[in-house]
């Protein structure tokens, strides 16, 4: 009967009591197989408090109820609205409502529209209604495009009259393979169907 249970034990399995914690303060667990006696422990069972900020910071901090021991967490901050600080400048800041770190960021400029400074040129300005910051880009008001011939299209500017150009080709892809002074040689050929335009890449160079 005895040499019957221990067989269970061996090639089944054992027949544990409940974990049961040791010792009042440590995390530490144990059981025992109420058959043979066979003995297991586990550590760190920690009963953890809730997570509580820690003072004014944004890091949280949970205990156990156990044995003391504490963990830490990193968590966002929590910011308001960025706010400009002086008047004439386009610097803003703010600060963690909680444990009042601070960001800054430059040049948040509240622009005027875009618009062109002369009749017949394509150059915009903007200024920034805050600071003296201004700003110029190239805007052209381009016709739609005219195709013209070998996939060559074609477009003025309404304002300037410059002429912009593209090819517009319609590529179709084939790889060949060959063998050159003993190498093998992998290309790509894209041609055009609709004009002579065609570009060879090589795709590896391996040897044979
Ligand atoms: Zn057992
Ligand atoms: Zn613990
Ligand atoms: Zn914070
Ligand atoms: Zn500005
Ligand atoms: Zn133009
Ligand atoms: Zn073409």
């Amino acid at each position: 009967m005895n040499f019957y249970k221990l067989f269970i034990c061996k090639f089944r399995n054992h027949q544990f009591n409940d974990w049961e914690y040791v010792y009042d303060h440590k995390c530490f667990q144990y059981r025992h197989c109420l058959r043979c006696g066979e003995e297991e422990s586990r550590d760190n069972l920690h009963i953890w408090s809730q997570w509580k900020y820690i003072n004014s910071e944004c890091v949280q901090l949970k205990t156990c109820l156990r044995c003391g021991a504490e963990e830490k967490r990193k968590l966002d901050h929590n910011w308001p609205e960025w706010k400009y600080i002086y008047t004439n400048q386009c610097v803003q800041e703010r600060f963690c409502l909680r444990c009042s770190e601070k960001e800054s960021r430059e040049n948040i400029h509240k622009w005027t529209t875009w618009k062109y400074i002369t009749q017949k040129k394509c150059i915009q300005s903007r200024t920034c209604t805050r600071c003296e910051a201004t700003g110029q880009r190239e805007m052209h008001q381009y016709s739609s495009w005219i195709s013209g011939v070998n996939c060559h299209q074609y477009r003025f500017c309404e304002r300037c009259g410059f002429k912009d150009e593209q090819e517009n080709h319609e590529l179709i892809s084939t790889e060949y393979t060959y063998i050159e002074s003993g190498h093998t040689i992998y290309e790509r050929h894209d041609h055009c169907k609709n004009c002579g335009y065609r570009i060879i890449s090589p795709i590896a160079i391996g040897s044979s």
